[in-house]
């Protein structure tokens, strides 16, 4: 069943990418830079072998585990129901229900379009992963830009010291330069894109925020400020518990996309008014 969610043509794309920069950098790139049977080349293959594989193992873990269901026994809890009336009661309930699924929504929780479903702590659609990026994967989505980086870095590396080291007047053709050209700007634009997405969800993971809660968080100080008040996200419990609230807290195995032992239920999150 879930298999299916590989019948994307985006997936597919993703798929064959990785192969391609896999295949260029080990099988072409480390050959023509430092001959594969050497040393250093052996060295920077298996390196190169090892952040791929990491990153092709994020990638199905964000592809097949499910974001987040919300329990169909849900209901959320009303803040100071004894001091509310029936009828407030009553309103501020029906703003917790989604209205498209007409269940209740959690804290954090929001409908996605594509997926036709709530999603808990949902962060975005990524077309990508063919899934939603939500509760029970974003772990494995952070990892999976955190390893692509990496790798498309390492990529690039070795691509521009061939470059640098190369006589290119001796090189065979003009068909072989421009392969090269080709692969020297995948290789750049694939590292410009990673970067930028990484740099962004390393922002969002310092402040415990979802990609979806930061455009809300904009709007609510926007609306704060103007009535003179003052708005603080409510799930920033400081940089380092963050990172330990979707990592994991044992460092040590913070890269691992499954371990997620620390993951609850996605219902209720700890806020930094509960610790002041
Ligand atoms: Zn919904
Ligand atoms: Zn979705």
């Amino acid at each position: 069943m879930k298999i299916k969610r590989f019948l994307s043509l985006p997936v597919m794309a993703v798929i064959s990418l990785m192969a391609f920069v896999y295949y260029i950098t080990v099988f072409i790139l480390i050959d023509d830079w430092v001959g594969s049977q050497s040393s250093p080349g052996m060295l920077n293959a298996s390196f190169f072998t090892v952040l791929a594989s990491f990153c092709f193992f994020s990638f199905l873990v964000c592809v097949l585990t499910d974001p987040g269901q919300v329990p169909s026994s849900y209901l959320p809890d009303v803040e100071g129901r004894e001091n509310m009336d029936h009828a407030n009661d009553k309103d501020s309930l029906e703003r917790k229900r989604c209205d498209k699924c007409f269940t209740y929504k959690p804290p954090r929780t929001h409908h996605c379009r594509v997926c036709r479903r709530c999603i808990l702590k949902m962060d975005h659609h990524c077309m990508w992963i063919n899934n939603c990026v939500g509760y029970w994967n974003y772990k494995a989505f952070f990892l999976l830009t955190l390893y692509a980086t990496i790798a498309s870095i390492h990529s690039t590396a070795i691509f521009i010291s061939f470059v640098l080291q190369n006589d290119w007047d001796s090189l065979k053709g003009r068909s072989f330069k421009i392969y090269y050209v080709a692969c020297g700007l995948i290789l750049m634009s694939l590292v410009i894109t990673l970067l930028t997405l990484l740099g962004w969800h390393i922002y969002l993971v310092l402040h415990n925020m979802t990609t979806i809660e930061y455009y809300e968080g904009k709007r609510a100080l926007w609306l704060a400020r103007k009535s003179g008040q003052s708005y603080r996200h409510p799930f920033n419990m400081g940089a380092y518990k963050n990172i330990t609230l979707i990592l994991v807290p044992n460092m040590l195995k913070w890269l691992c996309p499954t371990v997620v032992s620390h993951l609850k239920d996605g219902i209720s999150f700890p806020t930094s008014r509960d610790s002041s």
